[in-house]
């Protein structure tokens, strides 16, 4: 008679335990670990940090290394893995798959940074190319390609840059908003949580003094990328970015419009000239050959790969940091 009133006791004390533990429902799974699904690199990198050496939290992106973000599609085990998730980290307007399957999967167990970070339009810069910018890319959305046309549209033409990882600060406050909401699902972790923002915070502010520093006495303020995703670090350390595509990853554009391009690379006599990466295909890589103008990476850190020049956000950084002083020769 004992034994089946012990063990009864016992799943009780389980429960209790579970309960004790503070996860709201439906969070720290039937499993009693916590899943977190991200957006992509950037995401992924400030979850992790936040997390730390906290046990039994997984940190997955739905981006998966050397695919571009802003293009993603969404495979039926990723949806799963949004449906499934304890918390999912996206960036609304960033990634319409991604936003569409949180609408439908995942609305109450999802934090989207930019209801914390402050996200600016798209420069000046952009408007001064917006003329020709918006042309080329409506002929190109609207001739052919509908699947490209579609994805880069949402980025193209939305109001707002999405690109805060690429600002220190911006950067810090979505660190900052994730330890708060894991330390509202997870309570029992939530010190470690808001320490570890605090740490990342920190390195944040260290490469922030690093930039400021190397940044501060420059030859050439201009400086010309081909995917305009530079406008919060232009900003921040008084640059002016000109972008060669817009806003776009990449983009095709007309014979015409790379001549006209490579014009106003010419008029715009910098140095150099900057890709995304060593991957090839940039149109920096064409516009630097027609014009004689050396081309550098400044990458935009929105997924690492092999040919990425660093293994983590930090790293890529501080190499970003070493082809602006060479391309805007700082002192
Ligand atoms: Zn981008």
């Amino acid at each position: 008679m004992t034994r089946p009133t012990l063990a009864v006791s016992g799943a009780l004390a389980t429960a209790l335990l579970l309960t004790a533990c503070g996860s709201d429902g439906a969070s720290a799974g039937d499993d009693g670990r916590l899943s977190v699904v991200t957006g992509f690199y950037p995401l992924e990198y400030a979850a992790e940090r936040v997390v730390g050496d906290v046990p039994g939290v997984t940190v997955e992106t739905l981006t998966s290394p050397g695919t571009d973000a802003h293009d993603l599609e969404l495979s039926p085990r990723q949806v799963g893995a949004v449906q499934d998730a304890d918390l999912v980290i996206f960036s609304a307007g960033m990634q319409a798959a991604v936003d569409a399957a949180v609408a439908e999967q995942a609305p109450d167990r999802s934090l989207d940074v930019t209801s914390v970070v402050a996200l600016a339009e798209t420069g000046d810069d952009h408007e001064d190319h917006g003329d020709h910018d918006h042309e080329d890319h409506d002929g190109h959305d609207h001739e052919g390609h509908d699947h490209e046309g579609h994805d880069h549209d949402g980025h193209d033409h939305g109001p707002l840059d999405p690109h805060f990882w690429l600002d220190p600060e911006r950067y810090a406050a979505a660190g900052a908003a994730i330890a708060e909401e894991l330390a509202a699902i997870d309570p029992v972790n939530a010190e470690d949580y808001l320490a570890n923002a605090e740490a990342f915070s920190q390195d944040l502010d260290e490469l922030d003094a690093e930039f400021r520093e190397g940044l501060a006495s420059c030859e050439h303020d201009t400086m010309v990328t081909t995917h305009e995703a530079f406008g919060y670090l232009a900003d921040r350390y008084g640059l002016h970015q000109v972008g060669i595509t817009g806003i776009t990853p990449e983009a095709e554009a007309s014979p015409a419009r790379m001549a006209e391009i490579t014009r106003e690379v010419e008029a715009l006599a910098v140095p150099a000239i900057y890709a995304q990466s060593t991957l090839g295909g940039d149109l920096a890589e064409v516009i630097g050959r027609e014009t004689g103008t050396q081309v550098l990476v400044l990458d935009p850190i929105e997924g690492l790969t092999d040919a990425s020049a660093g293994n983590d956000y930090f790293q890529v950084m501080r190499a970003n940091l070493e082809a602006l002083r060479q391309g805007q020769v700082c002192s």
